[in-house]
């Protein structure tokens, strides 16, 4: 949590907003990682992370790096696979066939997006379902909408969860408007606060007159890829903001919520950066032990 946010929310003479600090829960959620990775090693199990990357694209091997930092200082099993950007098809899909047969892989992440000559849905549909800690494959979206606990579940949208569950912000019988509608955070957001008994609301580009929509949540999550679109109109006094939005600006990061309108509204709300973006991986390194611990009967 910044000083000058702090400052700047200590100004409003208003109910406090507080601010929902990612970075400080990630690190929570990632001491608890390395309890377990510990308690796995007891039983001569090392939690094991295979990420194959395609092609050069820095953002991505800036988050590749980085899981794989997270992943080794936690003493997971940790390796990255690379491939260049005119791989074919099949390389990545003999890759993917290996590491589902290999016994010291636990989790598979094949980082997204693909270069075009890969089809990514063949791709992820390859990705043995035991071992997706992305939660992109079929079986595991299925087993998330039906309210099955062996899903593994999307890394940002479970880190939006635990961010709501760890501030303890009362889920059960609130009006949630989710504002995104995609594969990747949008619709998971939608079983997953079903499933805490909300009802929820979704909206997306095609959403007439979004404001009426987004005043009436009390919590309300934002991952459109729009720099700080939501504005304090959007926004109903005393709602949790959850901006799940990264949008480079001037080589700055903004969300998709504009943080210095909205707050002095919100009761809780997320920064970027610092909010749900720490999450993504402290999650994807949770998805990992849970593979680990899935592959060994545990
Ligand atoms: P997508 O581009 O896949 O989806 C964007 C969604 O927003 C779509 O459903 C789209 O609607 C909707 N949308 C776009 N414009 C509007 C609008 N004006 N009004 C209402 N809805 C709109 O994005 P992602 O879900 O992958 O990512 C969203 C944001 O979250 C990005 O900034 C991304 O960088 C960030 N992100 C952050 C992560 C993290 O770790 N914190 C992880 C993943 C993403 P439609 O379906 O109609 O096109």
């Amino acid at each position: 949590m910044s000083t000058l946010r702090e400052n700047r929310l200590s100004r409003y003479n208003k109910p406090m907003t507080t601010l929902i600090d990612g970075k400080a829960i990630s690190s929570q959620i990632k001491a608890e990682v390395a309890l377990e990775v510990q308690a796995l090693a007891k039983q001569g199990i090392t939690p094991g992370l295979t990420v194959v990357i395609v092609g050069e694209d820095p953002a991505s091997q800036t988050y590749v790096s980085s899981k794989e930092k997270s992943s080794k200082a936690l003493g997971m099993n940790s390796n990255v696979i690379r491939f260049p950007a005119d791989a074919s098809e099949d390389e990545v899909l003999y890759c993917i066939d290996e590491l589902n047969k290999d016994n010291t892989v636990h989790g598979i992440l094949v980082q997204l997006p693909l270069p075009k000559q890969i089809n990514e849905n063949k791709v992820i549909i390859a990705i043995d379902p035991k071992k997706d800690v992305d939660g992109f494959h079929p079986m595991n979206v299925g087993y998330l909408v039906s309210g099955n606990a062996e899903a593994f579940v999307p890394c940002t949208p479970a880190g939006v969860m635990v961010l709501l569950e760890r501030e303890k912000v009362t889920i059960e019988g609130k009006h949630v408007v989710i504002v995104g509608r995609s594969h990747m955070v949008g619709k998971p957001l939608i079983s997953l606060f079903l499933q805490k008994n909300a009802t929820v609301t979704v909206c997306h580009s095609r959403t007439q007159n979004l404001t009426s929509v987004t005043q009436l949540a009390d919590i309300l999550v934002v991952a459109i890829g729009k720099d700080r679109f939501i504005k304090a109109e959007h926004v109903k006094e005393g709602a949790v903001v959850i901006d799940v939005g990264i949008n480079r600006v001037d080589g700055k990061l903004y969300g998709d919520v504009d943080f210095d309108a909205v707050a002095p509204l919100a009761s809780k709300i997320t920064p970027v950066p610092g909010g749900v973006g720490p999450m993504t991986i402290a999650l994807l390194l949770k998805n990992t032990i849970k593979a680990a611990k899935l592959a060994n009967g545990i």
